[in-house]
């Protein structure tokens, strides 16, 4: 008899299990407690795949063999709790598309930094000449490439939501960029639960595979011993010195693998500010550790443009830089953008917070801000934070009152900086949709 394997969520990550689920012989049914976008509606109908919206109908779904729940839902909600009453077992996505691919894997997870490291490294595998795709949370989800596509080597962003549910998952190489609290609401406000899902990254890995890591980083140093991994340890950092692994000095990043030495100068990376060097230093690591020639991950790591919503020069305007950060939805990055910052700031900030503790960002903030610009429903906790700090701070509840008062305020050789520390959801759909909107009005000055 087929094997049952019902679907929770209809996006991405739901659709692609399906496909997959259906090409490997398993019946597959998808239930989204809420209405499914159309395209993916439609895409469901193509395959021929049963499904529901608004509703979970339980017959239908606790006779489940095995369950994916996709990474938006939380262990909370009511159908998780019945089908975890049940035994059934509940799997990631990223986890049920390892069961059936024998490609190689290159994992990145933490707090910040994932996309861009992700896109990273496949851009120097790809450049490279290797067979490779890309995915997790970017772009198709990695179950969908599986069911349909040949590649030798997968890189996959991996949020701590898909690594909560893995059994036997196991990355060829890992990174862990960065450990700082963040969506602690899914983790019953407990840091330790966030980081043991993060750790979960190198739970299978055995001493053939790769663990890449920031020294720098105090959460995860601080885990190392608890979380203990078979895999190859490779270090990187800033100030300090490996005779294997990545760090900086001089002015060069320096990645010693294998008695092989690779260094490039900082100015040389496509990829600008603090952050970057340790996304570009976990790139090189990887790259290295594959063995591909030197020249050609320099090149890489050099013509890599910035993505978008993520430190994008937007335009200049009577010499006042714009740029657009809005994918920074926590202290943490923000803290990173600023610190990049060389010239005078007017910083737009603000949505949702997610408990942040601004006083991390004191210094920067009285070093390099000029003006503020708070852009939420609630801004009070930036007021009491900064308010004191800066010359200017102003409110505003949309973006087009925004860019033009940043506009007002600037001075020629300013920098205006949407960098908001905070979710969008307040006053925006997403946060793409947030940097959409803040390079539309800057388009218009
Ligand atoms: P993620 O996918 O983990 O959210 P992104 O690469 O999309 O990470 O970057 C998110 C935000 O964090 C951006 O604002 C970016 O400028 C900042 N950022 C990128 N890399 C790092 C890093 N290594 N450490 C801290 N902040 C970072």
């Amino acid at each position: 008899m087929k094997k049952r394997l019902v679907i929770l969520g209809a996006g991405e990550s739901g659709f692609g299990t399906a496909v997959l689920g259906v090409k490997q012989g398993y019946d597959v049914f998808v239930s989204d407690g809420g209405k499914i976008k159309d395209n993916y509606k439609k895409l469901l109908n193509e395959w021929k795949i049963e499904y529901e919206e608004a509703k979970h109908t339980e017959e239908k779904i606790l006779n489940a063999d095995v369950v994916m729940k996709s990474p938006g839902i939380p262990e909370k909600a009511e159908m998780v709790m019945k089908i975890r009453k049940q035994g059934i077992k509940i799997v990631s996505e990223i986890e049920f598309g390892s069961w059936f691919t024998n490609a190689q894997i290159v994992g990145i997870t933490g707090a910040n930094g994932k996309t861009t490291t992700t896109a990273l490294i496949y851009h120097i595998m790809k450049s490279g000449g290797m067979n490779v795709g890309l995915g997790g949370n970017i772009g198709k989800s990695f179950a969908y490439q599986v069911a349909t596509e040949n590649f030798d080597h997968y890189v996959l962003e991996i949020s701590s939501f898909q690594l909560d549910d893995i059994e036997k998952f196991r990355a060829d190489i890992a990174v862990l960029t960065n450990i700082t609290p963040d969506h602690l609401d899914r983790y019953d406000y407990e840091v330790q639960n966030y980081v043991t899902s993060k750790f979960n990254i190198t739970k299978n890995q055995t001493e053939k595979d790769y663990f890449i890591y920031c020294a720098d980083d105090e959460i995860t140093m601080s885990n190392m011993e608890k979380y203990q991994t078979s895999a190859q340890k490779i270090p990187f950092a800033y100030d300090k010195e490996f005779a294997e692994g990545g760090f900086v000095k001089d002015d060069n990043i320096i990645i010693n693998i294998n008695q092989n030495q690779f260094t490039m100068s900082i100015q040389e990376l496509g990829l600008s500010g603090r952050h970057n060097v340790y996304n570009s230093l976990a790139a090189g690591i990887v790259a290295n550790v594959y063995g591909l020639r030197k020249e050609q991950i320099r090149e890489s790591l050099s013509d890599m443009k910035s993505l978008e919503h993520r430190m994008e020069s937007v335009a200049k305007v009577r010499n006042i830089e714009f740029i657009n950060d809005s994918k920074a939805t926590n202290v943490n990055s923000s803290w990173y953008a600023l610190e990049s910052m060389n010239k005078p700031v007017i910083w737009i900030a603000g949505g949702i917070d997610k408990g942040n503790d601004y006083s991390v960002m004191e210094q920067l903030v009285k070093k390099k801000v000029r003006g503020m610009i708070c852009l939420g429903v609630d801004n009070t906790k930036l007021h009491s934070a900064f308010g004191k700090m800066v010359d200017i701070m102003v409110n505003v509840s949309n973006m087009g009152d925004a860019v033009r008062m940043a506009y007002q305020l600037g001075n020629p050789g300013d920098c205006v900086l949407l960098s908001p520390a905070c979710a969008s959801f307040d006053l925006f759909e997403n946060y793409e949709d947030r940097g959409k909107k803040f390079k539309e009005e800057v388009i218009k000055l």
